[in-house]
Formats: structure tokens, sequence, C-alpha cells
């Protein structure tokens, strides 16, 4: 192909090379000036005015001069080495191996014809993109300063006040806990609808385990319930058929844990009146969904407890923490008494029932209400980052999370599956994206497929299990808020180039 088609950043790299290439005429004090104005850390030394040969270090050049060589001896003296090279389909992870095993940090990569193409500098590849990862505003600094001010740093306090409040807004729930994690939020949601020893809880099957773990916790038996194909989330009808099961042995659950994952609620009308219908009450694992909406309500909100969590990978986070809401005024009150050791109101420490020790300190609060005033910007840049996969990627095969008429989601992480006509698995994909120096992760392992959970009862909707087929062919993409669009497309480019040959 022509020159004249490269683009501008192939044509930066040739320049580039150009500027530190050198020959066996070269002479000392020219191949040292040139050093300094290219700040490459090396030179290239090529043969025939073309193919490479090695390397020059200011190191190599530093040795002819303490042997007595003048600033206007040519290179020729320099010994004929064999310097470590990569062709240009090396990934970046074996680049990078290279660069430790051998103990350097730039690497050439020659191309058939033995021209140096590019120089790989580490800095510029040992670079990881990841999964999620935490966002900081402007304003968490100002409120975990003012704990530090008043020497307010715990218990409990005015930013924990305040957060719960806030959020409890923002939501538009009327109560709000902030407590230690996610999950312990999940833990005392249960706590507080009695469940206990040989219960039963219901709970989505295509889940992340904290979802289940409490209900272990309390000695119960989880239940787990199939997806349905429009949300990814909890099937209506796969409830419906678990919740007429259970009735009909008289063993309804003490509880139904509605999961909304990756930034999307799930289909609540249903399964709210299906839990109605039984008398059970909703618990709302929105622990990925902050921000999002169903019907243009908050997710989170549609149960008698929703929870949500600040750990560090989710849209907002406060390091660890989480947030239990309600419109129960009751029930909150006694989510804080539970979660401070269940201290009775009596001078001397007297306790009536077992307590936890799961508040959130006044120090995270104060980072959690920084991070709620940029929430909206980090919906709004996790779902221009699904945006940029979804149309720059239409054409190979892969069927995006559907968002349904009813939902906004926030893409808190884009997730997709890949078309088994494309022949690539999801596992290959991940693969090719790891040695890019790129995190992907498969869509969670449904719970009935967990070891742990393996004796658990599952039930789908009447056909093929859906959870099982989004975790063989689903794959989570990179999708942090703070993530540069250039970042974006170097994962697109690996992702064409996997699919598509
Ligand atoms: C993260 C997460 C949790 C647990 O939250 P933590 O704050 O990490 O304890 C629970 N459920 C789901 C679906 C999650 O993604």
């Amino acid at each position: 192909m022509s020159g004249c088609l490269q683009s501008p950043k192939v044509r930066k790299k040739v320049n580039k090379v150009r500027e530190i290439t050198v020959t066996r005429s070269t002479t000392v004090g020219e191949a040292l000036a040139m050093l300094d104005k290219a700040a490459s850390g090396l030179l290239l030394l090529v043969r025939d005015n073309t193919t490479f040969e090695r390397t020059v270090t200011d190191g190599d050049l530093r040795r002819l001069l303490l042997n007595g060589k003048q600033l206007d001896a040519r290179l020729v003296d320099l010994p004929s080495i064999e310097s470590i090279v990569v062709h240009d389909n090396v990934s970046r992870r074996d680049a990078l191996g290279l660069m430790n095993q051998h103990g350097i940090n730039h690497l050439p990569v020659v191309d058939r014809n033995g021209h140096v193409v590019q120089v790989l500098d580490r800095r510029d590849i040992d670079r990881q993109i990841l999964l999620s990862t935490p966002h900081l505003g402007d304003s968490e600094q100002d409120f975990v300063q003012e704990a530090f001010r008043t020497n307010w740093i715990a218990p409990l306090g005015p930013n924990v006040d305040a957060f719960e409040r806030e959020l409890a807004d923002y939501v538009g729930m009327t109560h709000a806990a902030a407590v230690s994690s996610g999950t312990a939020a999940i833990h005392l949601a249960l706590i507080l609808l009695g469940v206990t020893k040989g219960d039963t809880v219901f709970c989505s099957s295509l889940t992340f385990a904290a979802s289940a773990n409490p209900i272990v916790y309390q000695g119960a038996e989880p239940v787990f319930i199939d997806s349905d194909e429009e949300s990814w989330n909890m099937s209506p009808m796969a409830l419906e058929r678990a919740l007429a099961a259970a009735e009909k042995v008289g063993r309804l659950p003490k509880a139904v844990i509605v999961v909304s994952l990756y930034g999307q609620s799930a289909n609540m009308d249903p399964l709210v009146a299906l839990c109605e219908r039984f008398g059970v009450p909703l618990v709302e694992d929105a622990a990925e969904s902050l921000g999002a909406k169903y019907k243009g309500r908050a997710s989170g909100t549609f149960g008698k407890l929703g929870i949500y969590s600040f750990n560090g990978n989710k849209i907002i986070t406060t390091s660890g923490g989480g947030m239990l809401v309600s419109d129960d005024r009751e029930l909150i009150e006694k989510a804080k008494f539970l979660a401070t050791q269940a201290r009775d109101p009596a001078p001397h420490y007297q306790h009536s029932v077992i307590g936890y020790n799961y508040r959130m300190s006044n120090i995270l609060a104060g980072v959690g209400r920084g991070q709620l005033t940029v929430l909206e910007e980090r919906v709004a840049a996790r779902r221009a980052v699904f945006d940029r996969y979804r149309s720059a990627l239409s054409d190979v095969g892969i069927n995006w999370m559907p968002e349904p008429e009813w939902s906004f989601s926030t893409h808190w992480l884009t997730a997709c599956t890949i078309d088994p006509a494309t022949g690539v698995s999801s596992e290959r994909l991940i693969k090719a994206l790891a040695a890019e120096m790129i995190e992907a992760r498969p869509v969670w392992k449904p719970m009935h497929m967990q070891p742990v959970f393996q004796h658990c009862q599952y039930f789908t909707g009447g056909g093929p299990s859906v959870s099982d087929r989004l975790f063989e062919q689903g794959v989570c993409l990179p999708s942090g808020s703070n993530m540069m669009m250039a970042d974006v497309d170097r994962i697109i480019d690996v992702i064409r180039k996997t699919i598509s040959g």
C-alpha cells in the first residue's frame, strides 16, 4: 500500500523511528545529540540504511568514550549483538513479558523485511484497562476534611445523617440507613423480615454471590429463580412457577430478593404484583443499579426494602459501604439499632437481641456525599461508553444486554453476548482482551450452578434456562466513567480483530 494513505498516527510513528535511526557512519557525538533530542532512551542502528541491526543506548555510547573513542569517532566499533525485537502482531502482555525478562523499557517492532515500524515504550503499554474503577469528584475531600476538622472521624455523625437523607431524597424513599456494605444491607433486610433457620428465600440466580449469601447467614435456604430474555433479570414467569410450587407444599418463602443487574432494573410491575398476590415481601438488590429507572421511578424503591452498594467497583463508591432504604420508618430505625450492636436504651450495656457492627463511618459517608453529587454525570459517562461500543460494533455478531422500553439503564457495565455463529466463544474473547491488557469478565455465573449452592432448588420460566445461556455467551466489557474514548476504541479494535479475524 502506498504511504500517502497512512493515517496521522502511523505517520507519526514512522517519523519517530526516523528520528532515532543511526548507521555505522554516524558519529558518537551525533548519536548522543540524537538521544538527547528524541528523549527516547535508545537509538536504532540499521545496516544498509534500512534493516535493523541492534539498539544503541547511552550506556553503549558511554562505554565507547570510556574506551578512548572521541566524539567524532563513528559507530563502527560498536559490537554486533542480537537485540530483542518483536513483530507487529505481538500482544501487549507478551511485549511486557519480554521487557521484564530482559530488564528493558523499549522494544523495537520489526516488519517482515526487518524494518523497524515502531518502538514500544513500557510507559505506553504497561497500563491495564480495568473493568470499572473508582472515579472521584471534586467535593468528596471537602466533606471528608470537614469530618477531620471537627474531629468527627467516628462513630456516625453529620455526614452519615446527611448522606442518608440525600440518598433517600435522590431515589425518592423516605428513610435510609448507611451501612458498611451492600452485603450487610441485604443481611439486615432479611433479619428485619424475620428470616430465620428453616425458612426459604427466593433470589435471582444470575447475580453476584453477595445477593444470596445472607440467606445462608440466617440459616435459611435459597431457592433460585431464572432470568428473562428481555431484561436479563428475574423472570416473572419463573417467579410465578416457583411461588405456585411453594404454595402447593405450604412453604412460601419469607422474602423474594430481586436483583437488578449491570445498571438495569428488573421488570418490577409483574414481580411486585406476584409478591403481593402471594403475600411475600420483596427486597430489591439494587447494588448495581443506583441511578437506573423503571418507568421513571428509581431502581431500588419497589420493594419493602431496597439496598445499594458503594463498593469500589460500583457506579459511585465510598471505597466500601452500602445503604438500606425503605418507606417504613420503624424498619429503618430497627436496622440502625441492629447495625450498632443492638444496645438497649439503658445506662449500662444491655442487650436483648444479637447485634451487628454494620454502620458506615462518618469519613466514608463524606466520600459518599461527594460521590452522590456526581452520580448523574457518572450515569451519562457510562451510557456514553456503551453507545460507543454499540455503534462501533453493530455488525460483528454481538448482542447487547437489551434495554426494554420501560427501562432507563445506567449501563454500569456494558454487557453483551457473543453470537455462537461467530465461532468465537466468550472465553476466547476475554483471553484475547487480556493479552492486550484489557480486563473483561464473563457474565455472573448463576447461583444454581455454584458448587456451594448446588443442592438448592432452581426454577426457570418453564423452558430452557436463560441464565445458563447468558453465562455461556456473556461478556462484560470495561465501562468505567473515567475511561478515555481512546481506550474504548482500543478495546473495539481488539474485539473486531478477534471476532472478524
Ligand atoms: C456488589 C454487589 C453486592 C454486594 O455489595 P457489597 O457492598 O460489595 O457488599 C450485592 N449484590 C450485587 C448484585 C452486587 O453487585
